[in-house]
């Protein structure tokens, strides 16, 4: 559920109208319902209150300060898989014991800062990022902690470019090198073997896959115990699928229900890193219709925003409802929605019915909150975009358009040519 809904045939997010923020803040925008983010995060809280998990948002889906700032007010930690996430974090008033750190490829200088931040722990994806996470807490005179990611080998039925759970794929360790680690860890002493972690990839909207791996890796807990590993967490990653268009996704109490018996079995204490449940339908890309083509074969809606701002439908296939901001008449036509990049991937519809809109007309693009604007580029030299936060009837752009200027800052021409 969302709180973007049409009142007397407008669109509104919360109380305020859409089109009264497009004039504020021009198009393309991306806006996001504060209680919507709320909402999400409180049902996941309670659907799992049996365990009282730790809510690890997965800050890759969305970085914007208000939104992460939205969250740690309800008691959000955070999975980061960046130094800059980190500082993010850490800006908006993060509980370092409540962050975990994620990433195949983590630098020195990220390990090194995780470490002086003292996060909760670092989930390592791989036998030479344990020894550098070894060799670097030795020399800062720490002693971190860890969760191996294990990959458990499981396919989740999702976009190919989004599964992470099976061997073919770059994350996680297998279990059988993940068991000799552990076995091992008197070799690795400036690190404390914590936790297991577990994500099979995003945008999976059965449980049956989630509830494999995570057994998979309560099964793995279990021959740790018998190996003589007590641990201390159980990282169930995040995934959980949302619905674009008529997708069917498990509730998060759906969820809750199939696995917490197995969770609480284990007496560790639970984190999980949902991103996309709690972001993904709490914000709308808001673009403007420039021109209607017709060239006798299809019809296209060449609309403000292009595939720089966002990229899920080129990128992954993916769906996004696209709903006028004002209801017209009835009469549906064919077209296709695309940006004014040159590139042919730069659609956000193809074939969708529509109504006739005309020039100035606005859309919104839903569900685009999660994988939406952290993923914009400035490809063809445009600026990203602003975003803004609605919160009951305020709202505020809380990360102002890129200008000219932020395009070219500190780029030279070099002498020599
Ligand atoms: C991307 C990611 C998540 C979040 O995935 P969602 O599908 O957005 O919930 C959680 N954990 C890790 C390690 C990730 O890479």
């Amino acid at each position: 559920m969302h709180d973007f809904k049409f009142k007397n045939g407008e669109l509104y997010c919360e109380s305020v109208k859409v089109s009264t923020i497009a004039k504020k803040a021009g198009t393309p925008f991306y806006l996001y319902s504060h209680h919507t983010l709320v909402d999400h995060f409180t049902k996941i809280k309670k659907a799992f209150a049996g365990v009282r998990p730790l809510i690890c948002f997965a800050m890759k889906s969305n970085d914007n300060m208000a939104v992460l700032k939205t969250l740690v007010n309800q008691g959000a930690g955070f999975d980061i898989v960046s130094v800059g996430e980190l500082k993010k974090a850490l800006m908006v008033g993060a509980d370092p014991q409540k962050i975990v750190f994620a990433s195949v490829g983590k630098t020195e200088e990220e390990i090194k800062d995780a470490i002086r931040a003292n996060i909760l722990f670092f989930n390592v994806e791989s036998l030479p990022e344990l020894e550098e996470i070894n060799r670097i807490a030795g020399s800062l005179k720490k002693k971190p902690k860890v969760a191996l990611r294990i990959n458990p080998d499981v396919e989740a039925a999702t976009h190919a470019k989004i599964a992470t759970g099976t061997l073919k794929n770059k994350f996680g360790i297998d279990l059988r090198t993940s068991r000799r680690l552990m076995k091992a860890r008197a070799t690795f002493p400036h690190v404390r073997f914590s936790g297991v972690h577990v994500h099979i990839g995003s945008q999976i909207i059965t449980s049956a896959p989630f509830i494999k791996a995570v057994k998979r890796a309560i099964d793995f807990v279990d021959i740790l115990r018998k190996d003589g590993v007590d641990l201390e967490f159980l990282d169930i990653g995040g995934g959980l699928g949302i619905i674009y268009k008529d997708e069917k996704p498990q509730t998060a109490q759906d969820f809750a229900d199939a696995i917490l018996p197995y969770l609480k079995k284990t007496g560790l204490k639970i984190v999980m890193e949902p991103g996309r449940f709690i972001a993904g339908n709490a914000g709308i890309f808001v673009t403007k219709a420039l021109y209607l083509k017709d060239n006798g074969v299809r019809k296209f809606l060449i609309v403000d925003g292009g595939m720089n701002d966002l990229v899920r439908p080129s990128m992954y296939g993916a769906y996004h409802e696209i709903v006028p901001l004002k209801k017209t008449g009835t009469r549906k036509v064919k077209m296709d929605v695309v940006g004014p990049i040159c590139e042919s991937g730069d659609f956000f519809a193809k074939d969708r019915m529509l109504p006739v809109l005309k020039k100035g007309d606005l859309l919104a693009i839903m569900s685009a909150g999660a994988y939406g604007y952290v993923m914009s580029s400035n490809y063809n030299v445009r600026g990203r975009v602003p975003e803004v936060m609605v919160k009951g009837n305020k709202y505020a752009v809380t990360k102002p358009r890129e200008t000219f200027n932020d395009l070219v800052r500190g780029e030279k021409i070099p002498k020599f040519i």
